[in-house]
């Protein structure tokens, strides 16, 4: 498996995550849970990674480049519960209501 994205916000990791679900690329998310262990080790390390297949990992890297080279629009708050949501979010994360 390869590493396709890593970012310290687990949230952001999820959204990228579903995103390949959506284009039927299947991940591994790692150090999901790491963040306990901050202090031992760097905090870069801590960060929650997605991992893809090989086969998959240029269709999945093109996807999430593709995501991160969108312009940074506004954050965005849901009509249902209220939650701030980042600008790339499709749908909620807090309730998963259409944006
Ligand atoms: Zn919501």
């Amino acid at each position: 498996m390869q590493l396709v994205y890593t970012h310290e916000n687990k949230i952001l990791v999820e959204n990228a995550r579903n995103l390949l679900r959506e284009n039927g690329i299947d991940s591994r998310l790692k150090n999901e849970y790491a963040a306990g262990a901050m202090g031992d080790l760097s905090p870069i390390q801590t960060w929650p990674e997605l991992w893809a297949d090989e086969a998959d990992y240029a269709k999945a890297k093109a996807i999430i480049d593709d995501l991160l080279n969108r312009p940074a629009g506004q954050a965005w708050y849901c009509p249902q519960c209220g939650e701030e949501n980042d600008a790339s979010f499709e749908v909620c994360w807090h309730c998963q209501s259409e944006r």
